[in-house]
């Protein structure tokens, strides 16, 4: 069995976010760059799968060059090796065309499963794993909260609004996971020294076959035309109390009560 786990660097969820007024994206080296979040349930499944059936598990990263920290640091958890995309004409791309770009990667591997996270914490679109089937022509089994693998196929329980679907699709397929997964481990040392040796190989546009032209901000099909700062934050009201305690109590309970809060 062959999984490749896409991953993405994303900024810091705690930082506050810098943007670029030129070009009106994510300035990405304001802010210290981290594994995004929702990739850590996937890499913690995949390993699952490796630790249980015996697998080699293959990272695949879309980003600039010094997404190498945040390979590593996929690779730190027990993965075998990665692929990275960088290509300065890749930036400012949008989820279509960074699936794109995933696609033609995946397109020149041997693959049994595509093991993904269902979002990007700085993006939030929730579409790269669709699309990513849809130009692969595979089955996108999204939102797991449950995997099984058996018999050349996938069984994930689908986590929806209103409770859960249970899906089967054969192999080769696209699954992403939520949070409910599992629970990621932390890497071992042992890990975070090994991941340094990891084999790490890197591609560009030309040699996956893709046009410049269809990727990059200029050539995506959602464009940021405007972004307004959130208002600030205005001073909430003040309750005085005289130091009798009932005066203050009886501002508040007016208070809450005219909120419908009791
Ligand atoms: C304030 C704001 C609001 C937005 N709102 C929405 C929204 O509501 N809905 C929506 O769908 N989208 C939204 N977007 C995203 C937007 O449509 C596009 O995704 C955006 O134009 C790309 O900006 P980015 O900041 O992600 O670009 P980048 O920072 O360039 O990143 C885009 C991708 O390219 C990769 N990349 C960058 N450089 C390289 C390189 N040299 N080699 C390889 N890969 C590289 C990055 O790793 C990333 O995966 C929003 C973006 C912003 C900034």
């Amino acid at each position: 069995m062959r999984i490749i786990c896409p991953v993405k660097r994303v900024p810091d969820t705690a930082a506050d976010k810098s943007i670029d007024q030129d070009t009106l994206t994510l300035d990405r080296d304001a802010s210290d760059p981290v594994l995004n979040a929702n990739d850590e349930w996937s890499i913690e499944e995949a390993m699952r799968i490796k630790e249980r059936d015996g697998a080699e598990v293959i990272v695949l990263c879309v980003g600039p060059e010094n997404a190498q920290t945040t390979i590593r640091k996929a690779l730190s958890y027990g993965l075998d090796g990665a692929i990275q995309v960088a290509d300065p004409a890749i930036a400012g791309s949008d989820a279509k065309a960074i699936a794109r770009v995933l696609a033609a990667a995946l397109a020149e591997e041997d693959f049994d499963l595509v093991l993904m996270g269902n979002q990007s914490s700085d993006a939030r679109t929730m579409l790269v794993p669709a699309m990513l089937a849809e130009y692969l022509g595979l089955p996108a089994l999204t939102y797991a909260k449950r995997l099984q693998l058996a018999d050349g196929s996938a069984t994930v329980d689908r986590e929806t609004p209103s409770g859960h679907q249970t899906v089967t699709a054969p192999l080769p397929a696209i699954v992403s996971v939520v949070e409910a997964i599992n629970e990621p481990r932390y890497p071992s040392f042992k890990g975070i020294m090994a991941a340094k040796k990891k084999p790490l190989e890197t591609r560009d546009l030309a040699a996956l076959g893709v046009d410049a032209g269809e990727v990059g901000l200029a050539n995506s099909s959602t464009q940021v035309l405007e972004i307004t700062p959130r208002p600030p934050k205005e001073a909430g009201d003040k309750i005085e109390d005289d130091g009798s305690g009932v005066v203050g109590a009886k501002a508040l309970v007016e208070f809450l009560a005219a909120q419908k809060l009791i």
